[in-house]
């Protein structure tokens, strides 16, 4: 696993913020179970392609999945998705193969990101180069955000790092980053001139790469301090936000449509803000730090069962029917169900008695790729 000062997953951030990443060292990494969960579906995916393409035999491949499958991580949807993502890589080299004979798929390359960013290193988990363009994708196991290919600072680090290693091979003109994203159906991708990318790494990520190495420059507040590991205590960001609640609003009694506007832009970042303190100073007090004017006390909690069996034995002896003390039984919910019957099968079975109820009315940025509400049409639906 990555320990270096600056990890490509963390571009975004320290490109913006570039003394974060020396920060961010002194705050532990809690990505743990989540980063561990997305290294066994990289391995089963990269075993699944090591398989297609012959690198490994039947037997081989049977051997080293059923020791995955020892994982704790491991799940039947960990591996659907894995294959699936498996199945997406082939199928774009075969693809390849059709315009270009001798198409090259790399699987699970190691990069070396040291000509742009000191210690820098990664991995691509498949990179496919045919008729002058690379293409690197990259498995997305994580569901909490959905992944834009679009100028990701990561991607453009590994492509430029795969432009080192294979650019004096092949006559690379073109670029394209796929973002492959299973759990959340989304498949993102973004194509750039190499040279156009090269001017970049030079001019920009070099530079700053520097910078951040170093621990200099200002620290910069923005939408990439949402996984910043220094965030409960960053000074910078706590002033930013501080800063957008006294906003220096029109001199009325009450805000308005604009300064809503300037403030529902901020909401995100403040209220992920919020929760980091909230979660902070909870563990710090934990720990024996006081903060003035708070203390620690029990939540609230509800009263449970000890046994169920035991419950329900002693009312039957006391006269109760079990009719009377016992719920109907009830379907597991949706998410549970595709768990139970895996994805696939679950929509060949039951698709036709799943319906999506249109979802609430929800204020997004204009950006949100989702269709606009149509209110007129919907006022007409009640009618
Ligand atoms: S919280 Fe934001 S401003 Fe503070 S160090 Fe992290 S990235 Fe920089």
């Amino acid at each position: 696993m990555s320990h270096a000062v600056l990890s490509p997953s963390s571009a975004s951030r320290w490109l913006s913020c570039t003394p974060s990443a020396r920060l961010e060292m002194q705050f532990p990494d809690k990505a743990g179970d989540f980063a561990l969960e997305g290294s066994l579906a990289h391995e089963f995916g990269e075993l699944r392609l090591k398989r297609y393409s012959n690198i490994i035999d039947e037997p081989e491949w049977n051997k080293k999945t059923s020791e995955l499958m020892e994982n704790r991580f491991y799940s039947e949807s960990l591996e659907e998705y894995a294959e699936n993502y498996a199945a997406f890589v082939w199928e774009k080299y075969q693809l390849a193969q059709k315009t270009t004979a001798d198409a090259v798929l790399r699987i699970e390359e190691k990069i070396d990101l040291t000509a742009y960013v000191p210690e820098g290193f990664g991995t691509g988990d498949a990179v496919i180069l045919a008729d002058g363009t690379m293409e690197i994708i990259d498995l997305k196991y994580g569901k909490g955000v959905q992944v834009s290919a679009v100028e990701n600072k990561q991607m453009m680090l590994y492509a430029l790092g795969a432009l080192d290693m294979f650019g004096f091979m092949y006559a690379i003109h073109t670029v394209r980053m796929t973002i492959y994203q299973p759990r959340l159906d989304n498949i993102s991708e973004w194509e750039i001139p190499a040279e156009e990318l090269l001017i970049w790494g030079a001019n920009e990520l070099a530079p700053r790469a520097k910078m951040a190495f170093a621990g200099e420059g200002s620290f910069v507040p923005g939408k990439h301090c949402q996984f910043c590991r220094a965030k409960a205590q960053c000074r910078a960001l706590a002033e930013k936000n501080l800063e957008t609640a006294k906003h220096e609003f029109d001199d009325a009694s009450l805000l308005s449509d604009t300064e809503i506007s300037k403030l529902l832009e901020q909401m995100d970042i403040i209220k992920n803000w919020m929760s980091a303190i909230e979660e902070y100073a909870l563990q710090a007090a934990l720990n024996g730090k006081t903060f003035p004017g708070f203390k620690l006390v029990e939540g609230r909690s509800i009263r449970k069962y000890v046994d169920e069996k035991q419950v329900a034995d002693r009312l039957m002896e006391n006269g109760y029917k079990e009719s009377a003390i016992y719920e109907p039984p009830k379907l597991k919910t949706i998410t549970a169900m595709e768990k139970l019957v895996t994805k696939k099968a679950f929509t060949a079975l039951l698709g036709d008695l799943i319906i999506k109820p249109q979802g609430k009315p929800t204020l997004v940025p204009e950006s949100d790729k989702r269709r606009e509400w149509n209110s007129v049409e919907n006022d007409f639906k009640n009618v």
